[in-house]
């Protein structure tokens, strides 16, 4: 049973770090307008990214956790609802629906994150295949590694970008065997020029990781009553994963990591204008009035859908710093004060220690090409020579301040 507050509350749905961001970036700007925060989770305050090197720093999931959502909700004088689920959105009379009833919102901040993309995978034992996107996927995942009498040996990750990558490094280097699965030719080859895509390749090679480029995973298949552990450090018996080759592999976990998309269930449900994303304007208001979204949920669209709703533009941003400067944009907004939020060149760093990289990527679609202009500096140069991306490798990697400024974003 909820208590309703006497002035409808601002309400934010999503307890990640744009939920909390925009609480915390609200408070400084307004003490007294309540503010409820519901979410589908234990909305314990974490770094997402550190899940992907947990291992190398020792750390187990309770540990990651740097603020217990009770903590965070006295501090931020924000009424928590945590394991909530909101079921629907009512625009027209600023309502929600949840799990424990329904709530009205003075205005509405969508901060639901990103799905894992699941790939259509055969096989019996393809609903074991696992993904990360969360603390408590990732406690599940460090449970069945480090559990007691079934102890995984191999594990094989399908999708060799930027989290496949980084979880391939931590696990590798935390003495697991590690098998990539990738149909493109080459590591986080979206994001990287091909000659550090390649680099990145032999520094992870060179610490046990096995590839398969160019393939898919076909099927998972579960183990046989008579199939003995393929490694003698395994307790557990393997899969058989196939690829789209042939190729046999036998694995003790499969780890997807083949991508996110934006969660726009509840948004699309609504009404809600949504694309890659649920779509906002520059103030990060939605297509309906009084609803904001932000964080992995949102497509930034500078303002660009026309009358008929059609998408003319946009970018989703998945990552930590977009999010933070959002959420800023935004509680202003909320305050009474409508901003918009302007995005600077944010470079991604890359956790791969076995090769540290940051990226500064160009937008995409941008004509150029990737040029090495010193031992491990690249810069991405357009039709004028002007420079609109950047990579650092290295030693090198201290130098993104000053390849930022050189770069238009
Ligand atoms: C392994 C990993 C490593 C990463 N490393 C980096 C990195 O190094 N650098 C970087 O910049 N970015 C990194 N990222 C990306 C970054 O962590 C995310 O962009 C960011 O954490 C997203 O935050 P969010 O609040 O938008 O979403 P989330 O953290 O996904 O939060 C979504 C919230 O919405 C809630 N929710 C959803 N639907 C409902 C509903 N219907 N009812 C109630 N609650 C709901 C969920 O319970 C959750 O609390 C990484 C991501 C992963 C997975």
């Amino acid at each position: 049973m909820i208590v309703t507050p006497a002035t409808s509350p601002v309400i934010i749905i999503g307890a990640g770090l744009a939920g909390w961001t925009t609480a915390r970036e609200f408070r400084k700007l307004d003490g007294t307008t309540p503010v409820t925060m519901i979410t589908a989770d234990s909305g314990d305050f974490y770094a997402k990214p550190s899940l992907s090197n947990a291992f190398a720093q020792g750390r187990v999931p309770a540990q990651l956790v740097s603020t217990p959502a009770v903590r965070m909700a006295d501090t931020l004088k924000v009424t928590l609802l945590a394991h909530t689920e909101v079921q629907a959105i009512h625009p027209a009379n600023k309502k929600i629906t949840t799990s424990q009833g329904e709530l009205g919102y003075s205005q509405l901040v969508l901060a639901t994150g990103a799905k894992p993309i699941r790939v259509a995978v055969g096989g019996d034992a393809s609903d074991q295949i696992r993904s990360i996107n969360s603390l408590t996927e990732f406690s599940a995942f460090h449970a069945r590694l480090t559990g007691s009498g079934r102890k995984v040996k191999h594990v094989l990750i399908m999708g060799a970008g930027l989290i496949g990558c980084e979880f391939a490094n931590d696990l590798v280097g935390s003495g697991y065997d590690v098998t990539v699965v990738d149909p493109s030719p080459a590591p986080i080859a979206v994001l990287l020029p091909r000659q550090v895509s390649e680099q990145l390749r032999a520094a992870l090679t060179a610490l046990g990781v096995t590839w398969h480029f160019g393939v898919t995973v076909k099927e998972v298949r579960g183990a046989m009553d008579n199939q003995q552990p393929i490694n003698p450090d395994s307790t557990v018996t393997p899969m058989q994963v196939e690829l789209s080759n042939g190729h046999l592999v036998h694995a003790d976990l499969v780890l997807s990591a083949v991508g996110l998309k934006a969660d726009t269930t509840l948004a699309e449900a609504a009404g809600l204008i949504c694309d890659r994303g649920v779509l906002v304007d520059t103030t990060l208001q939605t297509s309906a009035s009084f609803i904001y979204a932000l964080g992995d949920a949102a497509q930034y669209a500078a303002g660009s859908w026309d009358a008929d709703g059609a998408v003319t533009g946009g970018r989703t941003l998945p990552y930590v710093l977009p999010a933070m400067g959002a959420a800023r944009a935004l509680a202003a907004t909320l305050a009474g004060k409508p901003s918009k939020v302007v995005f600077p060149l944010m470079p991604i760093v890359i956790k791969t220690p076995a090769l540290p990289i940051v990226v500064a990527a160009p937008a995409t679609g941008t004509p150029g090409e990737w040029r090495n202009r010193e031992t491990d500096l690249w810069q991405f140069l357009d039709q004028q020579e002007k420079v609109r991306g950047f990579v650092l490798t290295g030693n090198q990697t201290i130098r993104r301040a000053e390849q930022a400024k050189l770069t238009i974003a």
